[in-house]
Order: C-alpha cells, then structure tokens, then sequence
C-alpha cells in the first residue's frame, strides 16, 4: 500500500476507534510500516477522532522523524517491530472495560468465547510501568512473542497484527470480549469452553498464524 493510501486507512481507523469510544481526546497512538521500511505514526497530543492524512508523522527506517513531532510513545512500537517481523500496525488505546482489567490486573485469557479464543487469544496483563516509552517498552517486550494483544497495567492496551484494519479489528474485539467477561462475572457464571475443545481452537490458531 502506497503512503498515501495508507494515510487515509489509517485517518478512518483513527475515526472509527474515537466513534466507539475507543480512543477518547488525545489518548493512544497509531502506527503501520511502509513498503520502504518508513513507519507512519499519529502526532504527538493529537485527538484521533480529528486527525487528518497529513497530521500523520512519517519516521525513516532508523526512527528519526521527516517532519512534525511522533507519539511520545514510538519506543513501544519500535520494540513490537523489532520482535515481532510478522506485525505491520500497531494500536495503543485506553479502551474502558479492557483498560479496567488491566487496572485489575485481570487477564483476559478465560475460554469463554470460541472465535475470541481464534481471533484475540489469550491476552495477559504486562507489569506496571511509568508512561514514558522506554518503560512501557520493557515492561510489554516479554510479552509480544506469544501474544497480539497486551493489557498494560494501570493503562490500557496494546494490539498488533499484519495490517492497520486488522490491528483495529482486535482492539474492538479485546474491548467486546472484556465487556461480556464482566457481564458473565455479573451473571455468576463460571462456564468454561471445555479443555479438548479448547486444545482444538488453539491448534486452529496456531494454523491460522503460520505465515
Ligand atoms: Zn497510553
């Protein structure tokens, strides 16, 4: 996808996740790599749910930035980047009901939702880090290789996968499958997905993944 196009994928991303309450002011941060290996990244402080193509910053492969000023926490993505080849976006965002778990310290990784269990699964809770960057980037780096979403600790959540629309679709998914958590722990219910079946969905997963 050219730079241009992907500027406005990325613009109508941004919209969308601000619309659902996703990304609210100027909270969280969009990314995706070019062909050229460039990053383009959301500016620093800028609200989402206003962002134009042009606003987006566009960083050279080594991470210095060809104009304006990067989200401050492009240390995050550069990490996910460098340890994860197969990811091409990433979204940080501080979604209620996810970002609730991640207060709680809760990890989303109950089978309680089959497509979740192929689509999102299973999301653990990073430790505490101090928002700057570099923090954040230690404190979610053990976690990226065996996981595409990730709950930050009195924060918020990351997600990453092979391109912008995709990224975007496992954030709206982490926040649904928080949301029906919480109301099936409101319902009492402690049903599970039973372990064989289980073990088959994963196995599907992994299938899915292989590149
Ligand atoms: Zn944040």
């Amino acid at each position: 996808m050219n730079e241009y196009k992907l500027k406005q994928v990325m613009v109508r991303v941004a919209r969308r996740l601000d619309q659902k309450g996703i990304l609210t002011s100027t909270d969280g941060n969009l990314s995706a790599l070019l062909d050229d290996g460039g990053t383009l990244i959301t500016p620093s402080g800028s609200c989402k749910g206003l962002l134009e193509p042009e606003q987006l910053v566009r960083l050279f492969r080594d991470g210095s930035p060809r104009s304006g000023r990067p989200s401050s926490e492009i240390a995050l993505h550069r990490m996910i980047y460098a340890k994860r080849p197969d990811v091409r976006a990433i979204i940080h965002a501080h979604p209620p009901y996810a970002t609730a778990y991640a207060v709680a310290g809760v990890a989303l990784d109950q089978p309680i939702l089959s497509e979740a269990i192929l689509t999102l699964g299973k999301v653990p809770v990073a430790s505490y880090a101090m928002p700057t960057a570099e923090e954040l980037a230690r404190s979610v780096e053990p976690l990226v290789e065996h996981h595409d979403a990730v709950l930050m600790r009195f924060h918020g959540a990351v997600c990453f996968a092979r391109d912008i629309e995709q990224a975007c679709y496992l954030m709206e998914t982490l926040e649904h499958v928080a949301r029906i958590d919480f109301i099936r722990r409101s319902l009492g219910s402690n049903e599970l997905i039973p372990q064989s079946e289980v073990a088959r969905l994963e196995q599907l997963r992994a299938a899915m993944r292989m590149p």
